[in-house]
């Protein structure tokens, strides 16, 4: 049975002291949750602070992003290496705004997934198709491309390391929520593609969330879909009532 996994992501909202007020509720409401993976992934900035302020807490530390080298002359970046000392277990990777602004591409996707196994930290691979690939009924094509670059020369005993998150680009941020079956109908597509080109054991033990726009209201129809382990939340991961109601609505039946 694969344990569901959910994790905020802050983009580049919350100063230190408004991220702080938000941890500080979250523990004291999520303390007692034991069978879901609960993540934050803050601004690099609070990393560090962050860290201490969840040390013997249920709740794990994630960053938005990472480069694929572990130093070098990269101003403004951050290694893999220095994410893990900052006290980071999680990383993602390939957010479809890292893709659409500044220039992402599956190439680098597969560059920073491999640093991030190496480095110890768990990757959670954002993959999706934007409205137009949609309308046009190129989903799947674009996700198994995805998959296949991004993945490429990834060893399969660390498949089940990674996480994969589908986020369909017109869902994040937008309110509008793909249907649970429309959601399912592409993690069943992603977990076939999984079993295919590694193995059926594996791809049944890979985590795969589903991203965009889920709020407390529609968690509980996701999360009953049979390919959906858990979400990766924007917008209602700021508030510490929304996310902790879409967590505790996260179990599997
Ligand atoms: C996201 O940032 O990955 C996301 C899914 O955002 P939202 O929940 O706001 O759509």
């Amino acid at each position: 049975m694969r344990k569901p996994i959910i994790a905020g992501n802050w983009k580049m909202y919350k100063t230190l002291e408004e991220g702080e007020e938000l941890v500080n509720l979250l523990k004291r409401q999520l303390y007692d949750v034991e069978d879901i993976d609960i993540v934050l992934c803050p601004p690099f900035t609070h990393l560090a602070y962050i860290a201490d302020m969840l040390e013997s807490s249920n709740i794990l530390l994630g960053a938005q992003d990472m480069h694929w080298e572990e130093e070098g002359a990269y101003t403004g970046e951050i290694s893999g290496p220095m994410l893990k000392c900052a006290g980071c277990k999680f990383v993602l990777i390939g957010h479809s705004e890292r893709r659409q602004f500044f220039g992402e591409t599956n190439e680098s996707v597969n560059k920073k997934l491999a640093s991030a196994l190496n480095n110890g930290l768990t990757p959670i691979v954002c993959i999706g198709e934007d409205l137009k690939q949609r309308e046009k009924g190129i989903t799947f094509d674009l996700i198994s491309q995805q998959l296949e670059l991004g993945l490429k020369a990834i060893a399969p005993e660390r498949l089940k390391e990674i996480i994969i998150a589908y986020e369909p680009v017109w869902a994040i941020g937008s309110g509008k929520v793909a249907t649970s079956e429309q959601a399912q109908e592409v993690h069943r597509y992603i977990r076939d593609w999984l079993s295919k080109n590694y193995s059926s054991a594996l791809a049944q033990e890979t985590r795969i969330q589903y991203g965009g726009s889920v709020k407390p209201d529609n968690i509980a129809g996701l999360i009953a879909q049979e390919d959906i382990d858990g979400a990766l939340v924007g917008g209602a991961s700021l508030d510490a009532d929304s996310f902790s109601a879409i967590v505790r609505e996260s179990k599997k039946g």
